[in-house]
């Protein structure tokens, strides 16, 4: 009986505080480091979200390292209360198969709160790199064989698929240097201690445009329509058959976050999304706003879980996995 007691006590203390959600800071956790494309999507976003959750407070916790593993299980154990929400971008449908222990299952540990946006990506080289377009790129790569290092944020990370599907395209192997983000590997291909780089266009427009970094091609289908990007080849007509690859960003909760809490963010996310500062901002770097019914979290879920099932059999095939 006493128990009974103590659980209708905890129950009722989740509903009344469920009402009055949101009532302190909220965290957002990027699981890559500060200065990348997921924590530029999730600082933006957080903008855009504080208004539509009644002017709450909310901070960016960049918790990085593992491809995205470490942060996004931080987020599977967090209390379900709303209090902390979780940034992640299509290596939610990669870890899966990469990692043979992950400490979290992708499918049943979270709340899926809606998707945000999808983000082309580019390969882009250092600056003193002798190649000038992607013709050159592919005769440089053939020249130097063995010598190329090619950075990415780990396994997991979109750059690390990207990279991955390159060299399996090209039939090449390249050194993978793996950082806790893109912003730190953007910093050494800047600097020319790595050659090569693919990331979202949301962390190389302004690097492209500046020249600080030289673009070869887009990984999307269909040529971009951004000024500083439109002119780059896709690599499909560059000759890569079928290589294609846009990042997609989704928000989450964890698991047993109370429906009325969820409802609540996805209907503020609704509201974000529509923000014209925050779609002016996402636009300018290549990005475009989900409007969509993926922002719906039944939708969300079900794509996440297509991914899942699209990305694992070329990863599979790859044979690349962590322990
Ligand atoms: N763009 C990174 C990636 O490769 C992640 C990041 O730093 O946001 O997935």
């Amino acid at each position: 009986m006493k128990k009974l007691l103590v659980v209708a006590a905890a129950v009722s203390a989740m509903f009344a505080q469920a009402q009055t959600f949101p009532s302190k800071p909220i965290s957002i956790v990027v699981p890559f480091s500060a200065g990348g494309p997921t924590d530029r999507v999730a600082r933006d976003l957080a903008e855009a979200l504080r208004k539509p959750l009644g002017g709450v407070s909310i901070l960016i916790d960049n918790v990085a390292g593992a491809g995205s593993s470490i942060g996004t299980n931080k987020v599977a154990k967090a209390a379900p209360d709303g209090y902390t929400l979780l940034v992640a971008h299509i290596g939610m449908s990669t870890m899966p198969a990469l990692y043979r222990n992950l400490p979290f299952k992708v499918e049943s540990d979270f709340e899926y709160l809606g998707m945000i946006n999808d983000v082309p990506m580019t390969l882009i080289g250092r600056p003193t790199l002798p190649a000038k377009n992607y013709k050159e790129l592919v005769t440089w790569i053939g020249q130097n064989k063995g010598k190329i290092n090619l950075g990415n944020a780990g396994l997991g990370a979109a750059s690390h698929l990207c990279g991955l599907m390159f060299q399996t395209a090209l039939q090449t192997d390249m050194t993978t240097v793996p950082y806790k983000g893109t912003a730190p590997a953007m910093t050494d291909l800047m600097g020319g201690q790595i050659d090569l780089m693919c990331d979202q266009t949301t962390n190389t427009t302004q690097q492209i445009e500046g020249k600080k970094v030289i673009a070869y091609a887009v990984t999307t289908a269909k040529p971009l329509t951004t000024p500083v990007l439109k002119d780059l080849p896709t690599l499909q007509s560059a000759g890569l058959k079928d290589f294609e690859v846009t990042i997609w960003h989704g928000l989450y909760a964890p698991k047993g976050t109370p429906a009325e809490v969820t409802a609540k963010i996805n209907a503020a996310l609704k509201v974000a999304l529509k923000d014209p500062e925050f779609v002016k901002k996402q636009e300018a770097l290549g990005a475009v706003v989900v409007s969509d019914k993926r922002i719906e979290p039944a939708e969300h879920k079900k794509f996440v879980a297509a991914e899942i099932a699209k990305w694992g059999p070329v990863i599979k095939a790859a044979g690349v996995y962590a322990d």
